[in-house]
C-alpha cells in the first residue's frame, strides 16, 4: 500500500514534530558541545551516524571525505537533505555573552557556535525522517539520503558534490538545504569567486627606486580599477548586484630599504545572474592597466579530517531555481497543508552548497531551514526552539509532496 499525503492528518505529524522537541534540543546541545571547526568535524560526524543507527536508519555511514550520510526509503525519486556540519571558529572568547560550547537554553533559543549555522539542519531534518517514518511504517515514499556535509565554510559545496557524486550510488533527483532560512523556502543565491592578482616588478635599494621597478606601483592603478568596476557590474532583481572587493594585498621584498619585486591582491568577487568564471576573469585581463598582469583564480586543497585532499578552483558558480518550478512548488504546497498560510520564497545573502549541487551539478535545489542568516557566524549564534518544530515538521512532510 502507497501512502498519500491526502490520507495523512498534517495536524497528528505537526503534533509528532512538537512532541521531539525535547530530543531535538538536546540532539542539538550535543553538536554543539563537540567544536568543529572545518577540517575537524570526525566527532560530530560520529554523533549523528550515532543518532541515525538510533533511529533506525536504513544506512548510516561516514564517505571518504568524512561526510555522514543516512538514507531511509527506496526507489524514486531520491532526495538529498544537506546540512554542512562544520562551523566557523571561535576566535574572541571574551566577546560571548556566553560558553559558546555549551548549548544553552535561553528565551526559547538554543545558542550556541554553530546552532543557527548550520548544526541545527541535520537535526531537523533526522527528526523530521523519523516523524514520517513512524507515521507510514514500511511505506516511506520515496529514498531520502541525509548528508552531514564538512569543510562548507572552507570549500562550499565541495563535501555535498563529492557525496552525491561518489558516496551516493544512485542518481539523485533534488536537494533541500538546511541553511538557516528563518522557515521560509529559499531558490537561489549569488555566485562568488576568489581572484589573484600579481604584479612583477625588479627589487633595487630604496634609496636609489629608479634602479629598481616597484611591482606595488603596478598594482596601484589595477586597485584603483576594480574599485570602478565594482560600480558597473550586473544587477538582478532577485538575486541583487554582482560586486568586486580587493580583500588583502601582499607583497614580497627583501627589506622595508629595498624596492619590493612582487605585488599580488586578493578578490572576492559575487557573480549575479548572467555573470560566470570567463567573464569574471575576463573583466579583470582587460583592465588597461592590468595588461602585463598574472591573473588566476584561487584553488582550495586542504585535507578533511580523514586526510583526502579534493583539490578544486575556488569558483561557486550562481544558480537559482524558479518560482514555479515544481520543487519549489512542492516545498510550498508542503508548508501550505502544514502550516494553513504561505511560506516566504526568498534567497540567500552569503553562499550554500547550493553552488555545486544545483550551481556545477544542475540537480533542482532549494533550501529550507531553521534559524535566521543575521546570527551565521556571529557571537550570537543561536536557534529558535520553535523553528526546530517547524522545520522538522516541514521535513517529514516534504517527502509526500515530492513523490507522486
Ligand atoms: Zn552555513
Amino acid at each position: 500500500m502507497q501512502i498519500k499525503k491526502g490520507s495523512l492528518d498534517f495536524s497528528l505529524l505537526r503534533k509528532k514534530a512538537e512532541d521531539e522537541t525535547e530530543a531535538m534540543v538536546g540532539f542539538l546541545r550535543d553538536l554543539i558541545a563537540l567544536p568543529s571547526p572545518s577540517g575537524r568535524e570526525r566527532d560530530v560526524a560520529l554523533r549523528i551516524r550515532e543518532e541515525m543507527d538510533r533511529i533506525g536508519f536504513d544506512e548510516a555511514f561516514i564517505d571518504d571525505y568524512g561526510s555522514v550520510i543516512g538514507r531511509i526509503g527506496k526507489g524514486s525519486p531520491r532526495l538529498v537533505f544537506d546540512g554542512h556540519i562544520d562551523t566557523v571558529g571561535v576566535a574572541d572568547l571574551s566577546a560571548w555573552s556566553f560558553d559558546p560550547f555549551k548549548g544553552k537554553v535561553e528565551d526559547g533559543y538554543v545558542c550556541g557556535r554553530g546552532a543557527s549555522d548550520n548544526k541545527a539542519a541535520p537535526v531537523v531534518q533526522i527528526y523530521g525522517l523519523k516523524v514520517l517514518k513512524e507515521l507510514v511504517g514500511g511505506n516511506f515514499p520515496c529514498t531520502v539520503y541525509i548528508v552531514g556535509s564538512v569543510q562548507e565554510e572552507a570549500c562550499d559545496g565541495l563535501a555535498l558534490g563529492h557525496a552525491i557524486q561518489h558516496s551516493i550510488k544512485e542518481k539523485v533527483d533534488a536537494v533541500v538545504l538546511g541553511e538557516c532560512t528563518g522557515c521560509a523556502i529559499y531558490r537561489g543565491h549569488r555566485g562568488r569567486m576568489e581572484i589573484m592578482v600579481s604584479t612583477a616588478g625588479i627589487s633595487s635599494h630604496a634609496s636609489a627606486p629608479e634602479r629598481g621597478d616597484n611591482a606595488i606601483y603596478k598594482m596601484a592603478p589595477i586597485i584603483k580599477e576594480v574599485e570602478a568596476l565594482n560600480v558597473n557590474l550586473k544587477d538582478d532583481p532577485f538575486l541583487g548586484k554582482g560586486t568586486i572587493a580587493v580583500t588583502k594585498v601582499e607583497c614580497d621584498t627583501d627589506s622595508i630599504n629595498c624596492i619590493p619585486y612582487a605585488c599580488r591582491i586578493y578578490l572576492d568577487r559575487r557573480l549575479t545572474t548572467g555573470e560566470d568564471r570567463e567573464l569574471a576573469l575576463r573583466q579583470i585581463r582587460e583592465l588597461s592597466s592590468a595588461s602585463d598582469a598574472g591573473v588566476k583564480v584561487l584553488r582550495f586543497a586542504e585535507p578533511s579530517y580523514t586526510g583526502k585532499v579534493l583539490d578544486v578552483e575556488k569558483y561557486y558558480p550562481t544558480w537559482v531555481l524558479p518560482e514555479e518550478h515544481r520543487l519549489v512548488q512542492d516545498a510550498r504546497g508542503a508548508y501550505l497543508a502544514l502550516f494553513g498560510c504561505e511560506p516566504k520564497i526568498g534567497k540567500w545573502t552569503f553562499s550554500t552548497n547550493g553552488v555545486s549541487s544545483m550551481g556545477r551539478l544542475g540537480i533542482s535545489t532549494i533550501g529550507f531551514g531553521p534559524g535566521e542568516e543575521r546570527f551565521a557566524h556571529t557571537n550570537q549564534d543561536k536557534c529558535p526552539i520553535e523553528d526546530l518544530r517547524t522545520a522538522c515538521a516541514f521535513y517529514a512532510a516534504l517527502p509526500l509532496f515530492v513523490s507522486k
